[in-house]
């Protein structure tokens, strides 16, 4: 291999949970690592997903050698079809699940060009021309197949964990912990490891924990059983339908997501369920009660997700009945806290018994390592320099003060923000340059995303309000037809009579005067915005957007 720097950046991933896509480049080759979506927040009215801005690969094009995919979820794959649409990615190296969702995202969302997709495996050896190495170490997660990369550089080696979290007693293959800590002690340049659980200590139960608190209530319920959990949750939903099948219940799956997920993941064999223990919703009336588990989507309390069409009567084959087991096997995102409290008091209300995970009852166990994992994935690794990633910025912090405490050097460690790239050269790193790292808000079908401007336009209409100003003018006589007329769309009663009626009598003077000076409707219309806006943000304290409309007649 021969030598040049090796630039290390995110486009997503650093100061938020989601979108991770990390680039290695030398001054030829360029790889990605992983190419993720973040599902938007509250504050982003309409928006479906938030892509990276993919500007630095667009502009270096021609470097870009291949994507690699850690494991199967959204946030490492769903950016794919977005970032295929921006540049060619020559081949996808992906674990055989991953592979098997990636093809089926590619088709869902109509991608018509094909694209290269390599599978690999944890013995695999994938060579970059003659400027990267890259080999794999299988971790355990919440979907199977989920890797950590070793890449070989000329400049020195870098891990790249992956979501991972150590789990001694896993669903499926275990964690190759020797296999790592032989890398480690071959040496490791830098480490980029998982920041997610970085603010909880000790360590995050095993996966195979939650089953104990599953068959417990599979023992005890009467009625219907209705589990509901992430469909990436691929290990949970297998746990969930053994028990099932264990108990002679019949599976119903219910959620697009949920239907997709598990049907792909029985085609390879990830989840077994007897082909006599599947049924379709429109078969569930066939059933006792006693004999039915529904598997479906829609732990968050999403609105248009299965469980909240049972709920709200949105689904044709089923509803809630009292007696009916409902188990939350996930724990609500930050955020969602709410939505969840008002699903689970209307289940409540129709007569559902509510299980949700708890400190007592465990009914979930998250993917990721908490902070003594952490430490033990430093130990192991032994790198020189570290990289905290997946993680908002506090996670990022904490990540990396442990590596402090385990005595590694405060200048080895690099808390970075999306687009700060590290240089990696002779076994060194330091700070380098910036790219640009933007997000783009994706709003339904269209791949293009939409603007930061329609994004603050949304959050003025939904915190202020909108006023728009109708008049009639007779451009050729210079005359007001029909004086401004105000309406407004999100302003209580009493504000609005008054407001309405002095702004009118504001509009109305000013237009007046500039059509008096032959004003031009542009000019018109912005001083308009501007009196209307000041004089609406002192008597109510907003500022609503402010539309005018001039029509002339002819
Ligand atoms: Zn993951």
């Amino acid at each position: 291999m021969k030598g040049s720097p090796i630039n290390i950046f995110a486009l997503g991933g650093l100061g938020e949970v989601g979108k991770n896509t990390y680039c290695i480049e030398n001054d030829r080759s360029l790889i990605l690592v992983d190419a993720g979506v973040r599902f938007p927040e509250a504050n982003l009215p309409g928006v479906d997903y938030v892509i990276p801005d993919y500007t630095y690969l667009k502009d270096n094009r021609a470097k870009i050698k291949g994507l690699f995919i850690t494991h199967g979820h959204e946030d490492h794959i769903g950016g794919i079809p977005f970032l295929l649409r921006t540049v060619r990615i020559p081949v996808i190296y992906a674990p055989r699940l991953a592979a098997a969702l990636i093809r089926h995202k590619l088709e869902d969302s109509r991608f018509r060009d094909p694209v290269k997709i390599v599978e690999y495996d944890s013995d695999s050896v994938i060579k970059i021309a003659d400027d990267f190495v890259v080999s794999f170490f299988r971790v355990t997660h919440s979907i199977p197949d989920s890797f950590g990369l070793c890449i070989d550089t000329s400049e020195g080696r870098i891990i790249e964990t992956g979501d991972f979290k150590i789990d001694l007693t896993p669903v499926g293959p275990n964690f190759e912990i020797n296999k790592l800590s032989e890398l480690g002690s071959q040496g490791v340049d830098l480490l980029m490891a998982d920041s997610t659980n970085a603010e909880i200590e000790g360590y995050t139960p095993s996966e195979t924990a939650v089953r104990h608190g599953v068959e417990e209530i599979f023992d005890k319920a009467i009625g219907r059983i209705i589990v509901s959990t992430f469909s990436s949750n691929i290990n949970r939903i297998q746990q969930v339908v053994e028990v099932a099948v264990a108990h002679k219940r019949k599976i119903c799956v219910l959620g697009r997501s949920m239907k997709n997920v598990i049907g792909i993941a029985r085609e390879l064999g990830y989840i077994k369920i007897p082909d006599q223990s599947i049924i379709q919703e429109n078969q569930l009336k066939n059933y006792r009660n006693s004999e039915v588990c529904i598997v479906c989507t829609g732990s968050q309390g999403e609105p248009m997700a299965a469980l909240s069409r049972i709920v709200s009567g949105d689904n044709r084959f089923t509803q809630i009945y009292p007696g009916d087991t409902v188990v939350f096997s996930s724990n609500p995102i930050p955020g969602n806290g709410a939505l969840v409290d008002r699903l689970v008091n209307k289940l409540v209300r129709l007569g559902a018994d509510v299980k949700q995970n708890s400190m007592a009852f465990s009914l979930h166990s998250s993917g990721h390592p908490s902070r003594q994992e952490l430490r033990l994935m430093q130990r192991l690794v032994n790198p020189a320099y570290f990289m905290p990633v997946h993680g908002e910025y506090r996670m990022l912090k904490l990540h990396g003060e442990i590596a402090k405490q385990l005595g590694m050097p405060d200048d080895h460690i690099f808390i970075c923000d999306n687009g700060d790239q590290i240089v990696l050269q002779n076994h060194t790193v330091r700070r380098g340059g910036q790219v640009p790292a933007g997000a783009k808000y994706i709003d339904g079908l269209d791949l293009d995303g939409v603007s930061s401007q329609t994004m603050n336009d949304r959050e003025i209409l939904k915190n202020d309000g909108m006023v728009s100003v109708l008049m009639v003018t007779d451009k050729r006589h210079n005359k007001l037809l029909v004086p401004p007329m105000l309406y407004t769309r999100g302003f209580n009663s009493a504000e609005d009579s008054h407001v309405v009626r002095h702004s009118q009598m504001k509009a109305q003077q000013c237009v007046q005067e500039l059509m008096s000076r032959n004003a031009s409707y542009a000019e018109i219309k912005s001083s308009l915005k501007d009196v209307l806006s000041k004089y609406i943000q002192r008597k109510t304290d907003r500022r609503p957007m402010i539309i005018p409309v001039i029509m002339e007649a002819r």
